[in-house]
C-alpha cells in the first residue's frame, strides 16, 4: 500500500518510520512548494502531486492547516482520511467551537470577535482575564494574545488594528484556572471502533508543549471516562478515521476541551516506547483498513520536547529506557528539533532518571524538567 500524506516535518516522517515494517510506502507534500517527497530522507520523490495522488492508496495530514486548494483537490480524490470536514474543523477555531456547542461537550466560555469594538462586550461576558487567539493558522501558541485586566484593552486593541478579523475572526476566551492541562490521543477505524490510549499530562511554556507524561499521574476512572465520551461524540460526528487528540484543561474534576488536532499529535509522542503500537503506527493501520494495535501504556513514560537548540550530550542515550528522536531540522527559536522518550517502572524511578537526564541538556532550554522530575520522585 502507498500513503500520500500532505506537510512533510516530522510527524509525516515519524508516520513513515513506523510504516517500514508493515510494508507500506509514505510519501509526503510539502504544501508549501507542492514537491512530493521522501518523508524520512526529505529527497523529492520525482512525480507530481497529481500523480502521488493517483497512486496513493490513502491521503492523510500531518497537520491541520494545509492550504485549502490542496485540502479540496485530496478530498476530491476521495481517498483523504480523516475526511475534509475533520480538518476543516480543526483547523478554524470557529468550527470547533460550534462543534463544541452542537455536541454539548464542555469548554471554556467564550465570544467570536469580527471587530475590535466587541472586546469591550466580550469583557463585559467574560471578564478581563482573557485569552484571544485567531480562529485559523495558530499553533504553539501563536497567533494569541492575552488580556490580564481591563486596563489593558486599549493598547490590545491597538495591537490587534491591522488583522482583519471579518476574515479571520479571533475567538476570545476565559482564561481557564486549570489544575493541569491533559490530553487524549485516540485512534477511530472505519467502522466507528475507537481505542484510547491513557490520558496524558502536559507541560506548557510560553504556549508550547515541554513536557508529557503518561498515564498521567492520578488519573481517575471519572476523568478518563469524560475523556473517551468527548473524543467518542466528536469522532462519531466527524465520522473520522485515524488517530485524533483532544485536549482538556482540569478544572477540579472536570474536564474542559481546549481544543482538537486531527491528527498525530505531540502529546502522543511517547507511545513509541511508552505503548505496545505507537500512535503514529496506528493512525496508519486505522487509514489503511488494518486492524488496530493495542493503545495500552507499557509503564509510566515522559516526553521532553527538545526546542530551539541542537547542543546536548548523546550520553544521555546512557540512561535506561531513554531514546532520542532526532527530527533534523535546521536550529530555530521554539522550534521543535526533537524529542526524548524516557520510561521506568514507576513514576519514582521516572522521576529520577528525568534529573539525571536534566544534567546532559542545557537547562535554560527546558524549563519544565527538573521541577517535573522533583515532583515525580
Ligand atoms: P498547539 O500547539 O497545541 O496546537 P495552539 O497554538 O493551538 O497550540 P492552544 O492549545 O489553544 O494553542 O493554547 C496553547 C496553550 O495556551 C494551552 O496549552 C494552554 O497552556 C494555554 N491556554 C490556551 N487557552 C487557554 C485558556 N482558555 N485558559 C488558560 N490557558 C489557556
Ligand atoms: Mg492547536
Ligand atoms: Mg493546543
Amino acid at each position: 500500500m502507498r500513503v500520500l500524506i500532505y506537510g512533510a516535518g516530522q510527524l509525516a516522517r515519524m508516520m513513515a518510520l513506523s510504516a517500514v515494517p508493515m510494508g507500506i510506502e509514505v510519501q509526503a507534500v510539502d504544501v508549501g512548494s507542492e514537491t512530493v517527497v521522501d518523508p524520512i530522507s526529505k529527497l523529492p520523490a520525482g512525480m507530481s502531486l497529481s500523480q502521488a495522488i493517483e497512486e496513493a492508496d490513502v491521503l492523510s495530514v500531518e497537520f491541520e492547516h494545509v492550504p485549502e486548494h490542496l485540502l479540496e483537490q485530496a478530498h476530491v480524490s476521495g481517498k483523504l482520511k480523516p475526511g475534509i470536514e475533520a480538518i476543516l474543523t480543526g483547523a478554524d477555531r470557529v468550527r470547533e467551537k460550534r462543534l463544541l456547542e452542537r455536541l454539548g461537550i464542555a469548554n471554556c466560555a467564550h465570544r467570536i470577535v469580527t471587530d475590535v469594538e466587541q472586546l469591550e462586550e466580550a469583557v463585559a461576558a467574560l471578564g478581563e482575564r482573557l485569552i484571544l487567539k485567531a480562529s485559523r493558522d495558530g499553533y504553539d501558541g501563536y497567533g494569541q494574545w492575552r488580556l490580564a485586566q481591563a486596563a489593558d484593552l486599549a493598547g490590545l486593541k491597538t495591537a490587534l488594528a491591522e488583522l482583519d478579523l471579518n476574515k479571520v475572526p479571533l475567538v476570545v476566551e476565559q482564561m481557564a484556572d486549570f489544575s493541569r492541562e491533559l490530553s487524549l490521543v485516540g485512534v477511530r477505524d472505519a467502522k466507528g471502533r475507537c481505542q484510547f490510549y491513557p490520558l496524558a499530562e502536559n507541560l506548557h511554556y510560553q504556549g508550547q508543549l515541554h513536557v508529557s507524561l503518561a498515564p498521567a499521574p492520578g488519573i481517575t476512572e471519572a476523568l478518563t471516562t469524560q475523556a473517551q465520551q468527548a473524543f467518542t461524540a466528536l469522532a462519531t460526528e466527524l465520522d473520522y478515521v485515524g488517530v485524533l487528540a483532544v485536549e482538556f484543561f482540569q478544572v477540579d474534576d472536570r474536564l474542559l476541551v481546549n481544543e482538537i488536532a486531527p491528527r498525530v499529535h505531540n502529546s502522543g509522542h511517547w507511545s513509541m516506547q511508552g505503548a505496545d503500537t505507537s500512535q503514529f503506527e496506528n493512525h496508519i493501520r486505522a487509514i489503511c483498513g488494518l486492524p488496530l494495535g493495542c493503545t495500552a501504556a507499557l509503564r509510566p513514560s515522559a516526553m521532553i520536547n527538545i526546542i530551539g537548540c541542537k547542543e546536548f550530550s548523546q550520553q544521555l542515550l546512557s540512561i535506561p529506557e531513554c531514546h532520542l528522536h532526532w527530527y533534523g531540522k535546521s536550529v530555530r527559536k521554539k522550534r521543535k528539533m526533537g524529542h526524548i522518550n524516557v520510561s521506568a517502572e514507576s513514576y519514582a524511578a521516572l522521576g529520577a532518571r528525568l534529573e539525571k537526564l536534566s544534567g546532559y541538556l542545557p537547562m535554560e532550554h527546558f524549563p519544565k524538567l527538573v521541577a517535573e522530575a522533583q515532583r515525580l520522585q
